[in-house]
Protein backbone atom coordinates (compact mmCIF):
# COMPACT_ATOMS: atom_id res chain seq x y z
CA UNK A 1 0.00 0.00 0.00
CA UNK A 2 1.46 3.47 -1.16
CA UNK A 3 0.27 5.75 1.50
CA UNK A 4 0.73 9.39 1.98
CA UNK A 5 0.37 10.93 5.69
CA UNK A 6 -0.48 14.67 5.63
CA UNK A 7 -0.76 17.23 8.66
CA UNK A 8 0.01 20.59 10.25
CA UNK A 9 3.16 20.61 12.25
CA UNK A 10 2.66 18.92 15.37
CA UNK A 11 -0.30 16.44 14.18
CA UNK A 12 1.20 13.68 15.45
CA UNK A 13 2.44 12.36 11.25
CA UNK A 14 5.64 10.69 12.44
CA UNK A 15 4.69 9.16 15.18
CA UNK A 16 2.22 7.16 13.57
CA UNK A 17 4.26 6.71 10.19
CA UNK A 18 6.45 4.37 12.33
CA UNK A 19 3.61 2.47 13.47
CA UNK A 20 2.16 1.95 10.30
CA UNK A 21 5.36 1.12 8.78
CA UNK A 22 5.81 -1.91 11.87
CA UNK A 23 2.43 -2.64 11.63
CA UNK A 24 2.28 -2.95 7.29
CA UNK A 25 5.87 -4.12 7.27
CA UNK A 26 6.48 -1.24 4.59
CA UNK A 27 9.33 1.60 4.50
CA UNK A 28 8.46 5.27 6.25
CA UNK A 29 10.04 7.59 4.13
CA UNK A 30 10.30 10.55 6.08
CA UNK A 31 12.34 13.56 3.94
CA UNK A 32 12.59 15.76 7.69
CA UNK A 33 14.80 12.60 9.10
CA UNK A 34 16.89 12.39 5.58
CA UNK A 35 17.78 16.04 5.84
CA UNK A 36 18.78 16.16 9.73
CA UNK A 37 20.57 12.79 9.30
CA UNK A 38 22.61 15.46 6.33
CA UNK A 39 22.73 17.85 9.07
CA UNK A 40 24.05 15.81 11.52
CA UNK A 41 26.65 14.25 9.12
CA UNK A 42 27.35 17.63 7.89
CA UNK A 43 27.00 16.34 4.41
CA UNK A 44 26.63 18.47 1.18
CA UNK A 45 22.63 17.91 1.05
CA UNK A 46 22.74 18.73 4.78
CA UNK A 47 24.52 22.11 4.27
CA UNK A 48 22.40 23.33 1.63
CA UNK A 49 18.86 22.30 3.60
CA UNK A 50 20.37 23.84 7.04
CA UNK A 51 19.33 27.50 6.60
CA UNK A 52 15.40 26.64 5.43
CA UNK A 53 15.09 23.79 8.07
CA UNK A 54 16.54 25.96 11.80
CA UNK A 55 13.80 28.99 9.86
CA UNK A 56 10.85 26.61 9.81
CA UNK A 57 10.89 27.12 5.52
CA UNK A 58 10.77 24.93 2.98
CA UNK A 59 13.67 23.06 1.18
CA UNK A 60 13.41 23.93 -2.52
CA UNK A 61 11.18 21.59 -4.10
CA UNK A 62 14.62 20.62 -6.76
CA UNK A 63 16.65 19.35 -4.16
CA UNK A 64 13.63 17.36 -2.71
CA UNK A 65 12.75 15.89 -5.55
CA UNK A 66 15.98 14.42 -6.21
CA UNK A 67 16.36 13.24 -2.74
CA UNK A 68 13.10 11.51 -2.76
CA UNK A 69 13.64 10.29 -6.12
CA UNK A 70 16.60 8.26 -5.62
CA UNK A 71 14.79 7.12 -2.35
CA UNK A 72 11.57 5.99 -3.71
CA UNK A 73 13.23 3.78 -6.84
CA UNK A 74 15.13 1.55 -4.15
CA UNK A 75 13.91 -1.91 -3.89
CA UNK A 76 12.24 -2.10 -0.58
CA UNK A 77 9.20 0.34 -1.90
CA UNK A 78 8.45 -2.20 -4.58
CA UNK A 79 5.75 -3.40 -1.85
CA UNK A 80 4.57 -0.08 -0.48
CA UNK A 81 5.46 2.56 1.49
CA UNK A 82 4.74 5.35 3.92
CA UNK A 83 5.71 8.73 2.97
CA UNK A 84 5.73 11.35 5.93
CA UNK A 85 6.65 15.29 5.30
CA UNK A 86 6.08 14.68 1.06
CA UNK A 87 5.29 15.79 -0.46
CA UNK A 88 4.65 19.20 0.88
CA UNK A 89 3.83 21.46 -2.02
CA UNK A 90 1.61 21.08 -5.15
CA UNK A 91 4.82 20.95 -7.42
CA UNK A 92 6.00 18.16 -5.44
CA UNK A 93 2.60 16.12 -5.66
CA UNK A 94 2.29 16.29 -9.60
CA UNK A 95 6.25 14.97 -9.89
CA UNK A 96 5.22 12.43 -7.41
CA UNK A 97 2.72 11.21 -9.28
CA UNK A 98 4.55 11.86 -12.25
CA UNK A 99 7.00 9.85 -11.30
CA UNK A 100 5.24 6.71 -9.82
CA UNK A 101 2.67 6.47 -12.79
CA UNK A 102 6.06 6.26 -14.73
CA UNK A 103 7.01 2.69 -13.07
CA UNK A 104 3.02 1.65 -13.07
CA UNK A 105 2.41 2.91 -9.38
CA UNK A 106 0.09 5.39 -7.64
CA UNK A 107 -0.72 6.48 -4.30
CA UNK A 108 -3.94 4.61 -2.58
CA UNK A 109 -4.82 7.20 -0.14
CA UNK A 110 -3.63 10.19 1.84
CA UNK A 111 -4.50 10.34 5.16
CA UNK A 112 -4.77 13.87 7.00
CA UNK A 113 -4.28 13.97 10.67
CA UNK A 114 -6.76 16.54 12.18
CA UNK A 115 -5.92 18.35 15.75
CA UNK A 116 -6.50 21.28 17.57
CA UNK A 117 -4.05 23.87 17.20
CA UNK A 118 -3.90 24.04 21.25
CA UNK A 119 -2.36 20.52 20.77
CA UNK A 120 -0.20 20.64 18.15
CA UNK A 121 1.63 23.44 20.04
CA UNK A 122 2.16 21.06 22.88
CA UNK A 123 2.87 18.57 21.12
CA UNK A 124 5.64 20.54 19.54
CA UNK A 125 6.70 22.76 22.27
CA UNK A 126 7.14 19.56 24.56
CA UNK A 127 9.13 17.38 21.94
CA UNK A 128 12.73 16.31 23.03
CA UNK A 129 14.59 13.95 21.80
CA UNK A 130 17.51 11.61 22.48
CA UNK A 131 20.85 12.72 20.85
CA UNK A 132 22.54 9.07 21.04
CA UNK A 133 18.98 6.44 19.48
CA UNK A 134 16.56 8.82 18.49
CA UNK A 135 14.21 7.94 20.73
CA UNK A 136 11.17 10.81 21.45
CA UNK A 137 9.63 12.41 24.20
CA UNK A 138 7.47 14.80 25.36
CA UNK A 139 7.23 16.88 28.42
CA UNK A 140 3.46 17.03 28.73
CA UNK A 141 2.52 13.68 27.39
CA UNK A 142 5.13 11.46 27.97
CA UNK A 143 7.97 13.16 30.17
CA UNK A 144 11.01 10.90 30.78
CA UNK A 145 11.75 9.45 33.79
CA UNK A 146 14.52 11.49 35.16
CA UNK A 147 14.69 15.35 33.28
CA UNK A 148 16.57 15.57 30.09
CA UNK A 149 17.70 12.18 29.95
CA UNK A 150 16.75 8.96 27.33
CA UNK A 151 15.00 6.12 29.30
CA UNK A 152 16.16 3.80 26.77
CA UNK A 153 19.52 4.39 26.42
CA UNK A 154 20.30 7.53 29.33
CA UNK A 155 21.84 9.47 26.57
CA UNK A 156 20.72 13.51 26.83
CA UNK A 157 17.50 14.98 25.07
CA UNK A 158 17.79 18.18 23.35
CA UNK A 159 14.92 20.01 21.67
CA UNK A 160 14.60 20.27 17.81
CA UNK A 161 16.21 23.70 16.59
CA UNK A 162 13.00 24.21 14.25
CA UNK A 163 10.87 23.33 17.81
CA UNK A 164 11.65 26.03 19.42
CA UNK A 165 8.60 28.78 19.64
CA UNK A 166 9.89 31.33 17.23
CA UNK A 167 10.12 29.06 14.48
CA UNK A 168 6.65 27.27 14.89
CA UNK A 169 4.62 30.07 13.91
CA UNK A 170 6.35 29.64 10.56
CA UNK A 171 6.06 26.16 10.12
CA UNK A 172 2.28 26.60 10.59
CA UNK A 173 2.45 29.76 8.38
CA UNK A 174 4.45 27.83 5.77
CA UNK A 175 1.93 24.97 6.05
CA UNK A 176 -1.04 26.82 5.79
CA UNK A 177 0.44 28.66 2.57
CA UNK A 178 1.92 26.30 0.49
CA UNK A 179 0.88 22.17 1.92
CA UNK A 180 -2.15 22.95 2.68
CA UNK A 181 -3.31 23.11 -1.33
CA UNK A 182 -2.67 19.65 -1.35
CA UNK A 183 -5.23 18.16 0.67
CA UNK A 184 -7.38 19.62 -2.26
CA UNK A 185 -5.51 18.03 -4.68
CA UNK A 186 -6.12 14.41 -3.00
CA UNK A 187 -9.59 15.33 -2.27
CA UNK A 188 -10.22 15.67 -5.72
CA UNK A 189 -8.59 12.30 -6.77
CA UNK A 190 -10.88 10.77 -4.15
CA UNK A 191 -7.93 9.84 -2.10
CA UNK A 192 -7.80 12.09 0.87
CA UNK A 193 -8.93 10.24 4.26
CA UNK A 194 -9.42 12.56 7.52
CA UNK A 195 -7.96 10.81 11.01
CA UNK A 196 -8.91 12.74 14.28
CA UNK A 197 -5.17 12.87 15.38
CA UNK A 198 -6.23 13.84 19.20
CA UNK A 199 -6.13 10.27 20.78
CA UNK A 200 -3.45 8.82 22.05
CA UNK A 201 -1.27 6.82 19.27
CA UNK A 202 -2.41 3.15 19.36
CA UNK A 203 -5.92 4.49 19.27
CA UNK A 204 -5.24 6.35 16.09
CA UNK A 205 -3.44 3.40 14.83
CA UNK A 206 -6.34 1.21 15.46
CA UNK A 207 -8.87 4.12 13.46
CA UNK A 208 -6.80 4.17 10.49
CA UNK A 209 -6.37 0.31 10.31
CA UNK A 210 -9.97 0.03 10.62
CA UNK A 211 -10.40 2.80 7.53
CA UNK A 212 -7.87 0.94 5.40
CA UNK A 213 -9.34 -2.54 6.50
CA UNK A 214 -5.98 -4.08 7.07
CA UNK A 215 -5.11 -6.11 10.51
P1 LIG B 1 7.35 18.59 10.70
O1 LIG B 1 7.47 18.12 12.11
O2 LIG B 1 7.08 20.06 10.56
O3 LIG B 1 6.44 17.75 9.88
P2 LIG B 1 9.68 17.47 9.29
O4 LIG B 1 10.55 16.73 10.21
O5 LIG B 1 8.81 16.71 8.36
O6 LIG B 1 8.83 18.50 10.15
O7 LIG B 1 10.58 18.48 8.40
C1 LIG B 1 11.46 19.40 8.98
C2 LIG B 1 11.95 20.42 7.94
O8 LIG B 1 12.57 19.74 6.82
C3 LIG B 1 10.87 21.28 7.30
O9 LIG B 1 10.52 22.39 8.07
C4 LIG B 1 11.56 21.67 5.97
O10 LIG B 1 12.52 22.68 6.15
C5 LIG B 1 12.29 20.41 5.58
N1 LIG B 1 11.43 19.54 4.74
C6 LIG B 1 10.96 18.31 5.10
N2 LIG B 1 10.19 17.79 4.11
C7 LIG B 1 10.19 18.70 3.11
C8 LIG B 1 9.58 18.78 1.81
N3 LIG B 1 8.82 17.76 1.33
N4 LIG B 1 9.78 19.88 1.06
C9 LIG B 1 10.54 20.88 1.50
N5 LIG B 1 11.14 20.90 2.70
C10 LIG B 1 10.98 19.83 3.51
ZN1 LIG C 1 18.24 7.21 23.87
Amino acid sequence: MNLILLGAPGSGKGTLAKLLSSKLRVPHISPGDILREGVKQDSPLGQIAKPFMTSGSLVPDEIIMKMMEKRIIQPDCGKGFILDGFPRTIVQAERLDQMLSNSGRSIDFALKFEVSDECALERLGGRRICSVCDADFNLYTKPPKKENVCDICGGKLFQRADDKEEVISNRVKVYREQTLPIEEYYNHQGKLIRINSEPNPNVVLKEILKVLEVG
